[in-house]
């Protein structure tokens, strides 16, 4: 076995008996690199020197990939958009202090869709990343490098970010485990933002148990993130000691099963998972969660609301690319981001823009703010039913490069996993098997009550232990 296949637990062993070092890991993983980048895309960047000499300040530290958005002192931090290519960060986002102060290292950048928007990382400015399960195939997005990268063990874990399934949708897709925490468990200092009110960043790894472990190490207060509450951070990876499902209150939300557009290996996969939990204790409970079918449309008016605000500091005078046509203040301006910004980014500024206009404000964003307080009183309601929704996390398996052209097909990816977003609480994907034809992951979504990641994990765990 080579060290670049190695979990965080695995690793952690292994640097605790001496078995190598951190170093080691590292080495392991540019060798990993070198050989697999070129195929797959999972990164952006890599600063083989920097990682390695924090493997050598640190010799007991697990390497961690990073998504291109999370601020890493003296790396670029780009988002996977052109307009930040230039730019290298001034400090460490909390996450990445965090990670430090717990026995992990920064290592390497990973793509992403440019500002998070997307559901394939084909909106990546910077480069193609591939499925390491189908290279013709995409490995979902927005955090389809730190998916790539962990499912074809180019990393030990990565950090991903989730605004309404971007850990978990590609996740899925590249047979990974990803957690999405609750808003406001995990500081978001430092990670550029898209869309404030949804933003999270997340564990993404091989195996539920480093998911825990990952997940302890980033999340806490923050006096730099005003959404973080001082309550204490359990220790996930103890709490998993003994997981079982017996007895679990499992609850189907039966919107989620009613869709028609579900791919049917997808279908198959998840109702052999349900059958599973079943059969290893879980009391299977029918829920509604009735403004389901709203989630979508409430999403992309909230999303790109706020992402129209928080793009606006990118404008050729203080980060990245900056214009050379410009001829005034106002063309600096308008040139700076019509060249550096992508299509996507672009369609969502405008909508952004218009659901806030005057005029149009109440009847959009207004509007999408109360249907989002029904979503979350669902979700209240059904937790009063069960302790954990097991849900499809994606409709489809890995789709091929090219293959979505039209942005609302592609939006209809996070169907099931924007519902948790928009409701602040914590979800998460874990593999469940593999499409008869083609071999491709399909993962299946876990959904616990905010700040519930105890609850989650160990749900997780013990559907883990019965997936395999
Ligand atoms: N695919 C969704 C979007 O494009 C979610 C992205 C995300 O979670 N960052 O907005």
């Amino acid at each position: 076995m080579e060290l670049y296949e190695l979990g965080i637990k695995a690793a952690q062993e292994g640097l605790a008996k001496g078995e190598f070092t951190s170093t080691d890991l590292v080495n392991s993983i540019i060798a990993r690199y070198r050989d697999r980048n070129a195929a797959v895309g999972a990164y952006v960047t890599f600063d083989e020197e920097q990682a390695l000499a924090l493997a050598a300040e640190n010799p007991k530290s697990v390497p961690i990939a990073i998504k291109d958005l999370i601020n890493v002192r003296g790396q670029p931090c780009t988002c996977g958009s052109k307009i930040l290519l230039g730019y290298r960060s001034t400090y460490d986002a909390t996450v990445v202090r965090n990670l430090k102060a717990n026995g992990f290292i920064p290592c390497g950048r990973v793509n992403m869709d440019e500002f998070a928007m997307g559901s394939s990382t084909e909106n990546s400015a910077l480069c193609v990343t591939r499925n390491p399960y189908d290279l013709e195939r995409v490995p979902g997005g927005s955090s389809g490098g730190s998916a790539a990268a962990v499912g074809g063990d180019m990393c030990i874990a990565a950090l991903g970010t989730d605004t309404g399934g971007s850990i978990r949708q590609p996740a899925s897709f590249c047979n990974c485990v990803g957690v999405k925490p609750s808003y406001g468990r995990v500081s978001r200092y430092g990670v550029t933002a898209f869309a404030s009110s949804l933003d999270q960043v997340g564990p993404m790894t091989k195996s539920v148990e480093d998911s825990a472990i990952l997940l302890k190490a980033l999340a806490g207060h923050d006096e730099m993130d005003g959404t973080t509450p001082k309550d204490p951070v359990p220790d996930y990876a103890a709490g998993l000691e003994g997981a079982s499902l017996k007895g679990v209150r499992l609850g189907l939300p039966k919107e989620y099963f009613e869709v028609k557009g579900i791919d049917s290996e997808v279908r198959r996969i998840t109702e052999e998972s349900v059958k599973k939990c079943e059969a290893a204790g879980a009391e299977l409970v029918e829920v509604s969660l009735p403004h389901t079918e709203h989630a979508m449309a409430v999403y992309y008016i909230v999303a790109p609301a706020e992402a129209s605000a928080n793009l606006a500091r990118f404008d050729g005078v203080r980060y990245g690319h900056r214009s050379a046509a410009a001829k005034d203040v106002y063309s600096l301006y308008a040139k700076s981001r019509a060249e550096g910004f992508g299509p996507e980014v672009k369609r969502r500024i405008i909508i952004g823009t218009f659901v806030l206009s005057s005029g149009y404000q109440d009847a959009y964003y207004t509007k999408a703010l109360k249907v989002r307080t029904l979503i979350k009183r669902d979700f209240d309601e059904a937790f009063k039913k069960c302790d954990a929704l097991l849900t499809p996390c994606a409709p489809t398996p890995a789709f091929r490069l090219g293959e979505v052209q039209d942005p609302l097909t592609m939006y209809l990816n996070d169907l099931f996993t924007i519902p948790a977003s928009l409701a602040g609480i914590c979800a998460a994907s874990v593999p469940a098997g593999f499409t008869r034809e083609g071999g491709l992951p399909v993962g299946v979504q876990f959904i616990c009550d905010g700040f519930r990641e105890d609850r989650l994990l160990k749900v997780c765990k013990a559907f883990e232990e019965v997936a395999r």
